[in-house]
């Protein structure tokens, strides 16, 4: 879209400020970020933030996947120094020899560099102060993957963002979207305000829908409620995170562990376990003691393990589980910008939308991710969305 000079991006998770950080850096753009909370407080903060392109069957998707993995990388390097990311790649301890040997062999085939080590070679290499269930375990470290605060990130880049000239509207929430003369848009917020912009971007991640809305453009989602359970770590207990059955536990800069479990999917498909709930029915405290209780057997040196802030986030998926980026026909100067793994795609993926909308060309990469693929068919299953975007659940 040509001469477009003043964008409006709504909501400042992971994937609204890299959206806003990248239109900033075209210097001609005037950009405003709105978001009823602050950045980086919405899902992104509940977000594991692991960055992986690991177990995706579809080839494109991974292929994405693979090249925000690289986008990371490039990312911090334009700053003085990425205190967001930790690196080492992570660990994967399998239920069963079998599925260890699955999940290598997979690797191997798509070229997805993986070794296995011994929990033995693990302590003495890696960990010293994870316990494994045996010596002789094996685990699998994924040598690429690495993972990021998705908090500290988009505050960052939204901070970069401000430096080079865009605006940020804290606090008060979209109501409406309306069109004016010329494709222009009117933002309304719900204290009273509005801004008016050439181009808005819908990055209101789970909420996008209630924003879509506006302009009755239809978002079908099938949204993922999860936990992350903040700890303190004393000590230096764990340096990359590590999955094993149903628990992660990542270690962060700022001396925290974030710890989440997939118990809920782990007790069956992923839609009957949304509808018992992500804790797999039960009770929040007892949820959190279950999760604790797991991390003190991983980490024993930790224990007792006492949660600092429990912290609710619901997964934006899109009902087959893929990305939703790009403009929509029927709305000129309307973007869409909705996804799970915002973690590992938002700042490729802010980067390309934003060069879309100033430019007004399209990126192949985006392709299959058009919000317009959603036209007139009816909202696809929530096991459709396990089924496209891999068997593996962030
Ligand atoms: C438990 C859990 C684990 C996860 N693990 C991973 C992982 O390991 N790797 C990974 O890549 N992804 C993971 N994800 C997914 C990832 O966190 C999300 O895809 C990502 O945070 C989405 O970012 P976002 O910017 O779209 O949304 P958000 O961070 O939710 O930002 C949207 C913002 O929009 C604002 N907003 C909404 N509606 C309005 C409105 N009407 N007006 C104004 N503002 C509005 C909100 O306040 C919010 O700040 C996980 C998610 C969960 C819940």
């Amino acid at each position: 879209m040509d001469g477009v000079r003043n964008v409006c991006v709504i909501g400042a998770g992971i994937v609204g400020t890299s959206v806003a950080f990248h239109l900033s850096r075209f210097g001609d753009v005037r950009v405003s970020v709105v978001d009823a909370g602050y950045p980086g407080a919405g899902t992104t903060e509940a977000g594991t933030g692991w960055i992986s392109a690991r177990g995706k069957s579809d080839p494109h998707y991974r292929e994405l996947r693979l090249l925000a993995m690289e986008e990371h990388h490039r990312l911090a390097e334009s700053f003085p120094s990425s205190p967001w990311m930790t690196t080492g790649g992570t660990l994967q301890v399998e239920d069963s020899a079998d599925e260890l040997d699955l999940l290598v062999e997979e690797s191997h085939a798509a070229g997805y560099p993986v070794e296995v080590l011994s929990a033995a070679e693990v302590n003495a290499r890696l960990e010293p102060h994870v316990a494994f269930a045996r010596p002789d375990l094996r685990v699998a470290h994924f040598l690429d993957e690495f993972t990021v605060a998705g908090s500290l990130l988009a505050r960052t880049l939204f901070q970069a963002a401000v430096d080079n000239g865009a605006i940020g509207h804290f606090g008060s929430r979209v109501l409406r979207l309306e069109q004016l003369p010329g494709g222009r848009h009117r933002i309304v917020h719900d204290d009273g305000t509005a801004l008016e912009a050439d181009a808005v971007v819908n990055a209101a991640g789970a909420r996008a829908g209630e924003v879509a809305a506006s302009y009755d453009i239809a978002m079908p989602m099938s949204p993922q409620p999860g936990m992350g359970i903040h700890v303190r770590a004393i000590g230096n207990p764990l340096r990359r995170m590590i999955t094993v059955k149903e628990l992660a536990a990542k270690p962060e800069t700022d001396g925290i562990i974030r710890l989440r479990s997939l118990v809920g999917w782990k007790t069956g498909e992923v839609a009957s376990a949304r509808d018992e709930g992500f804790t797999g029915g039960m009770e929040r405290n007892a949820f959190v003691a279950h999760v604790l209780a797991q991390a003190e057997q991983l980490l024993p040196s930790m224990a007792p393990i006492r949660p600092i802030a429990t912290r609710v986030g619901v997964r934006p998926m899109p009902a087959d589980g893929l990305p939703r980026v790009g403009t929509v026909d029927s709305v000129p100067g309307y973007f869409d910008a909705v996804m799970h793994s915002g973690g590992v795609l938002g700042p490729l993926v802010g980067r390309l939308l934003a060069e879309e909308i100033v430019t007004g060309k399209q990126s192949p990469l985006l392709a299959g991710y058009r919000p317009d693929r959603f036209l007139g068919s009816p909202a696809p299953s929530a096991h459709l969305a396990g089924d496209a975007a891999g068997s593996t659940l962030t």
